[in-house]
This record gives C-alpha cells, structure tokens and sequence, in this order.
C-alpha cells in the first residue's frame, strides 16, 4: 500500500505551487500527481493551456517573496493595467497596476520542476478518478495509472487542485462545508485565440500594447466580457466569456444562433484594430475553449484530511474571472498550512480551518461582494451599462466596486435629479441595493467563523443573500 503525507492532485498552477510550499515547510513525503507529463503540465483540456494568460505583478512578487521563486521565461509580457470599456466605447475605466502576460506552457512546466527541486515526487500519466473514502473520510485518491491500470494511493492529506471539473470535490463524502456542485448560472463559457496580428489601426479602444483591454457588451458577449490581451511579438491573446441563459435570452431576442465559437469570431471581426494573420501553435495553444465559475469560493476549503485550492475550489475573481492569482495564493498557503498539519500529526478540519482564514485575510473576502455585483452586471443592457458608466459612478467609485470594496455613492441623495429615463432610475436603485447588499457581504466576511463550529449559520447567511440577489436580478442581456 502506498502512503504519503500529502498528495497533491493536479499540477496546475495551484497543486504545483501547494506541493512545493509543503516541501518547504517540512511536509517530508509529498506526491504530486497529474494526467499530463511534465512538458504538458497545467494543460487544461487537449485544446491546451486555455488562459488569458493576464496576472497582477502582486500575485507574483507574493509567490516569489513566499516560496524564494523568481520568474523569467514564464512571463511573456508587462502591462501597465488594464481598461474596461463601455458597450459603446464612450466611458473607459483604468485599473492601473502592473500586470502580466504569461506563457502559460512554459509556467506550467517550471511549477512543477521547481516542485521536484524541492523534493516533490511527480508522477505524470495519472488520472485521477476519485477520494477514497473511510469512516466518510478522505483517506487517499484512486484512479488510473500511466498504463491504464488502477492504482489507490493513501495519504494522511489529501489537496485537490484539479481544476473546475474537479473529480475530488464531486464526490467527497456529503458533507456541509464544501458543496460538490457548482451552480450552472456560476459559469462562464470561455475561448481565446492567441495569434500572431496585423495591426491596422491605432485606435486604443480596441487594441493598446501596454494595456489589457476588457469590453463589456451584452451582444457580443452576453453575460461576461471580450477581451484583448496584448503579448510580445504583435500577438494578443484575444477572447469570449459568456454566461449560458444570458447567450439564450440574447439569441432568442436578437433572433440569432450564436454559439461560443461563432461569438469569438464576431468578436475578432468586430476589432478594427488587429486582424489575425496567424493563430499561434506554440505548444499546441493557439484555440482553446474551457470554463470558469464566477461565484465566491467554496465557503470553507477544507474538511478532515481534504484541502482544495485553485479553480476546484472556484477560486476565480467572480468579476474579473482572474483565477490564476487565486490559484497561487491558495496554493502557497494550502501547502503551508499541510505542513504544519502533518508535523502536528493533526490533519482535521479544525486544524486545517487556518487556511480558511489566511485565504480569506489574504484574498477570499471580497468574493462574496464581488459576486453580488457580477450577478447585478449580469442583469444590465447595453444601453444601461453605457448610461450608468457616464454617470452613475465617479471613476474612482466604479474600480471600488469592481475591486469589491465599501462604496458611499456620491451621486446617491440626489440621483433623480441627475438620471433620466425610467429604466436608468430603476438600474441606479438597483446599484444602491447591490451596493448594501456588497457591504453586508463584506461585513459577513470579515466575521468568517474562527472554527468550524460557527460555520453552518454563516454560510446560511452567506447563501441567503446570494439567493436573494439572484431572484432579483436575472440575466437579462438585451
Ligand atoms: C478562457 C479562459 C481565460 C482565462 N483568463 C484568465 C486570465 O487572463 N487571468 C487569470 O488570472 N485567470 C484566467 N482564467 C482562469 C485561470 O486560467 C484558472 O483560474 C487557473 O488556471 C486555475 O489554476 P488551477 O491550478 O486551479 O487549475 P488548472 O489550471 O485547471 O490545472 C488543473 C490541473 O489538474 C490536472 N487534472 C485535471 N483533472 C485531472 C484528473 N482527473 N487527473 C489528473 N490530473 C488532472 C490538469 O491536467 C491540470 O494540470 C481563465 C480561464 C479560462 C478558461
């Protein structure tokens, strides 16, 4: 029978990270396994390293203060932040911050060989099936090896970084911690392209190559955004995400077929800026399409013996959709908090309960906020999204609401007199309302239950809310 401290199930950009972290805090015999081999490490689907490849310089100088890790070849290109554009290109917001883009393929590989430069052991070829289970607890992972045979390893702790299709979390003993089910209407069908372009035009709304540019529209992608991200060499990385029902109602209204495949290529059409000469096949990469939820991630983390980080945890910034300095920040401290376990010899819940609280002082806590305002963005039309960005919000206002924080309305007392048009006056109520709805949110949060034995009245409060918001504001695109 084989028996680790920790295995790491999946070497993505959160398991990777979390198995080294546990190595360098004194976790001794840590496995990391993936169904991929070290040189497609991080690959999500066949279709490959599907990303928008865009992180904030913050998660990696966090990363590389943390684990002593520096990075070169994995970041392709610096950006000085990132614009958020109106449906009509007349009001853009600028999040400033350095950021990145990063060659997702070759990150992949230089986690997971800095991994095994700590002493993880990898074992590439492995699919993973599901926990094992005893007494209702996680005790190891099964499935199949490089040749398709079964294997069983044990572990005193096992962490799930698989990914958003995550094979761990579906079947983990019922429990009231961790929700095995991710809600349909909290995922984002996504594709991107990365491809060589010819560009025609300098006309910044569309294409700028020291920014990130995000265009929030309802017809071009209903329930989500486009974007263009730009990367070395006159390449971008260029994309959809959508949300399922706001791509139905869309389709129906507009009396269109539209799928996520024929979106992206509207959307590239649409960008008189760039034109695609050549999709980019480096590793495989060009055309990729997979998901990413958007909601607050799963309310606790942990159960006995069983940690989550990443996407399987729907980590994901429920506006932005960034998950990969989530990934990363979870990853760090999921392997930290497995160490000091294992050298404790104490892996239950109320041990690991820490990492609850360090993912949420560090990133976790404004996800729930953030989450009341995607699902509000979500019930807006063009027309409402172009109007509210020209007044209901000063500049500043609107990058607090998107970063998910307190936000007093300056135009609040006196919004009648400033908003014309009857939906517009119903939209702006409906910010106030989300506005309160973030600060209770919020408020909720920064109390995050110290043990698990507040949880369950927490995470009821927390669902209630969410519940609420959702009945109020549909996806209602056009
Ligand atoms: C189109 C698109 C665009 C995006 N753009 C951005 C962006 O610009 N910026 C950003 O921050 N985030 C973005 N994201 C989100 C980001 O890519 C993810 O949040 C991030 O990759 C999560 O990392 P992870 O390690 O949790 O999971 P993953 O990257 O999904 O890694 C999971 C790993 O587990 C392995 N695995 C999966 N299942 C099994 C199994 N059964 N057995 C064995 N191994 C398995 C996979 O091979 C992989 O190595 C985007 C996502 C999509 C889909």
């Amino acid at each position: 029978m084989e028996e680790y401290d920790i295995v790491v199930a999946g070497a993505g950009v959160a398991g990777s990270l979390a198995a080294a972290s546990a190595r360098i805090n004194g976790a001794e015999k840590v496995l990391l396994l993936d169904r991929n081999d070290i040189e497609h490490a991080g690959k999500k689907t066949n279709w490959g390293w599907v990303c928008g490849d865009a992180v904030a310089k913050t998660h990696i100088d966090f990363v590389s203060k943390e684990l002593n890790l520096s990075f070169g070849k994995e970041i392709d290109q610096k950006v000085n932040g990132v614009y958020v554009l109106s449906p009509d290109l007349s009001t853009k917001f600028l999040f400033e911050g350095e950021g990145y883009s990063l060659n997702r393929p070759e990150l992949g590989r230089s986690l997971v060989n800095f991994a095994i430069k700590k002493g993880v052991e990898f074992r590439g070829g492995y699919e993973v099936e599901g926990p094992i289970i005893k007494n209702s607890k996680v005790v190891g992972v099964f499935g199949k090896d490089e040749k398709k045979q079964n294997f069983e390893i044990y572990a005193k702790i096992v962490i799930d970084a698989l990914g958003i299709a995550s094979t761990l979390r579906r079947k983990l003993p019922q429990n009231e911690f961790i929700d095995r089910e991710v809600d349909i209407h909290d995922i984002e069908a996504t594709g991107r392209y990365i491809a060589k372009v010819d560009i025609n035009d300098n006309d910044l709304n569309y294409y700028d190559k020291d920014n990130a540019i995000i265009h929030l529209n309802q017809e071009l992608a209903p329930g989500g955004y486009g974007w263009v991200f730009p990367k070395t060499g006159n390449r971008v990385n260029i994309g959809v995400g959508v949300e399922k029902s706001s791509l139905e109602i869309r389709n129906k209204k507009l009396k269109k077929n539209d799928n996520l495949h024929s979106l992206i290529d509207a959307y590239v059409s649409w960008n008189k800026a760039i034109k695609i000469r050549e999709i980019d096949q480096t590793d495989n990469n060009g055309k990729g399409y997979w998901s990413v939820s958007v909601r607050r991630q799963m309310e606790s983390l942990v159960i006995d013996n069983y940690m989550g980080a990443g996407d399987s945890m729907a980590m994901p910034n429920p506006v932005s959709a960034g998950g990969i300095g989530p990934a990363m920040t979870a990853g760090v401290l999921s392997g930290k908090v497995a160490a000091d376990a294992i050298i404790n010899k104490d892996t239950s819940i109320d041990f690991l309960w820490k990492y609850n609280l360090l993912y949420n002082e560090k990133y976790g806590s404004k996800t729930g906020a953030l989450e009341v305002f995607r699902i509000y963005l979500q019930s807006l039309s063009n027309d409402v999204i172009n109007y509210g960005m020209k007044n209901f919000l000063t500049k500043k206002e609107a990058i607090s609401l998107a970063y998910g924080e307190d936000v007093e309305l300056s135009l609040a007392d006196k919004f009648t007199a400033f908003i014309s048009g009857l939906k517009n006056i119903s939209a702006f109520k409906n910010l106030l309302y989300t506005v309160n709805k973030m600060r209770e949110m919020n408020r909720l949060y920064n109390e995050y239950p110290k043990s698990p034995k507040e949880f369950k009245d927490w995470k009821n409060k927390v669902n209630n809310i969410i519940k609420e918001v959702k009945e109020k504001f549909p996806p209602n695109p056009i």
